[in-house]
C-alpha cells in the first residue's frame, strides 16, 4: 500500500471532474482519473501530471466498475476519497441547447428511455461505484465520499412558486439528482458509525458540455466546493447537501 492518499473521480476526463482531479492532485493525492474512454482518461491524466493516472470506468457497466475496484486495490492498495462526478443531462451528443433539453424533459413528453438512461448514470451508477469501492474506503483512515448533485434536484427549491428556474424541473435530469440526494443521505446514515463522510454538493451553473457551455461559472469555481468536501476533517459534516455559499434544502 502506498503512503500517499488516493482519490478517484468518476467522469474526470473533462469538465468539472477534470478540475476536481487537478485540485486533488495539487492537495497531495494520487488521483485516479475515471473515464469511460481510456484514451481520453490518459490524455486528461497527462495534463494533470505524475500524480494522476487514468482508470477505465463506465459507471453504467458492472464489469468496468468491478475491474476498476480490483485495479485500485492491486496497484495502489488504498482509496481515501471517492468523488461521484460522472453525470449526464440528456442522451445524445453534447451541443443540445439547454432550452431544448428543458422542453424535452417535460413530464408529459419525456422519453422513458431517456429517463432510464439518465437515472442509470446519475443514480444507479453512483450506487454501483460506491458499493464496489466501499471495501477499500472502509480500510482508509478517514474516507470521504462526495456526490456531485445539483440544486435543480431540490424538491423544496422547486416547489417554491417564486423560483424562476422551476420550469427546468422536468422528469429527467432534476429527479435523477433528487434521487441522488436520497442515496447520499442513505449512505451517510449507514456509514455514520464508520467515520466515512458522505455529502452531496451542487457545483453551480457551470459552462461545460452538459449544458452546451451555457453555464455562467467556470470549472475552477465549480470544483472548489466538492474539493472542500473531499478534504473534510474529522469534525466535518456528513449527510449534507450544499453549494459553495450555503446548505441547500433537500
Ligand atoms: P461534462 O459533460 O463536461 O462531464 C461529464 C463527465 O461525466 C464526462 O467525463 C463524461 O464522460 C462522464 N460520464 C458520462 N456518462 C458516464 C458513464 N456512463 N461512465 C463514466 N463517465 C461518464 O459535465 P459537467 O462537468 O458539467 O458535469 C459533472 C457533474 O456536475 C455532473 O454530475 C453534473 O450533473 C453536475 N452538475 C453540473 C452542472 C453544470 O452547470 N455544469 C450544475 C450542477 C451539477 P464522456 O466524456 O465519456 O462523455
Amino acid at each position: 500500500m502506498q503512503d500517499k492518499p488516493v482519490a478517484l473521480v468518476s467522469g474526470a476526463n473533462k469538465g468539472i471532474g477534470l478540475q476536481i482531479a487537478k485540485d486533488l492532485a495539487a492537495h497531495g493525492f494520487t488521483v485516479l482519473v475515471g473515464s469511460r474512454n481510456l484514451e481520453k482518461g490518459e490524455t486528461a491524466a497527462k495534463s494533470i501530471g505524475a500524480d494522476a493516472r487514468a482508470l477505465q470506468l463506465d459507471v453504467t457497466n458492472q464489469d468496468s466498475i468491478s475491474a476498476a475496484a480490483e485495479r485500485t486495490r492491486s496497484e495502489l492498495g488504498r482509496l481515501d476519497v471517492l468523488v461521484n462526478n460522472a453525470g449526464i443531462s440528456h442522451v445524445g451528443q453534447p451541443g443540445r441547447p439547454l432550452e431544448e433539453i428543458g422542453k424535452s424533459g417535460r413530464p408529459s413528453v419525456a422519453s422513458l428511455d431517456e429517463v432510464r438512461a439518465v437515472f442509470e448514470t446519475n443514480v444507479f451508477g453512483v450506487i454501483a461505484v460506491t458499493q464496489a469501492m466501499l471495501p477499500l474506503l472502509r480500510e482508509a483512515p478517514a474516507a470521504r465520499i462526495v456526490n456531485v448533485s445539483s440544486g435543480s434536484g431540490s424538491l423544496t427549491l422547486n416547489a417554491d412558486p417564486t423560483n424562476s428556474h422551476r420550469e427546468m424541473f422536468g422528469a429527467v435530469y432534476s429527479p435523477s439528482k433528487t434521487a441522488l440526494n436520497a442515496i447520499t443521505l442513505a449512505f451517510a446514515i449507514e456509514l455514520e458509525s464508520t467515520g466515512i463522510k458522505v455529502n452531496a454538493v451542487c457545483p453551480g451553473f457551470t459552462a461545460t458540455d452538459l449544458n452546451n457551455f451555457e453555464g455562467t461559472g467556470t470549472v475552477e469555481q465549480a470544483a472548489r466546493h466538492p474539493v472542500r468536501l473531499a478534504l473534510l476533517d474529522e469534525d466535518g459534516p456528513t449527510g449534507t447537501f450544499s453549494n459553495e455559499r450555503r446548505q441547500l434544502p433537500w
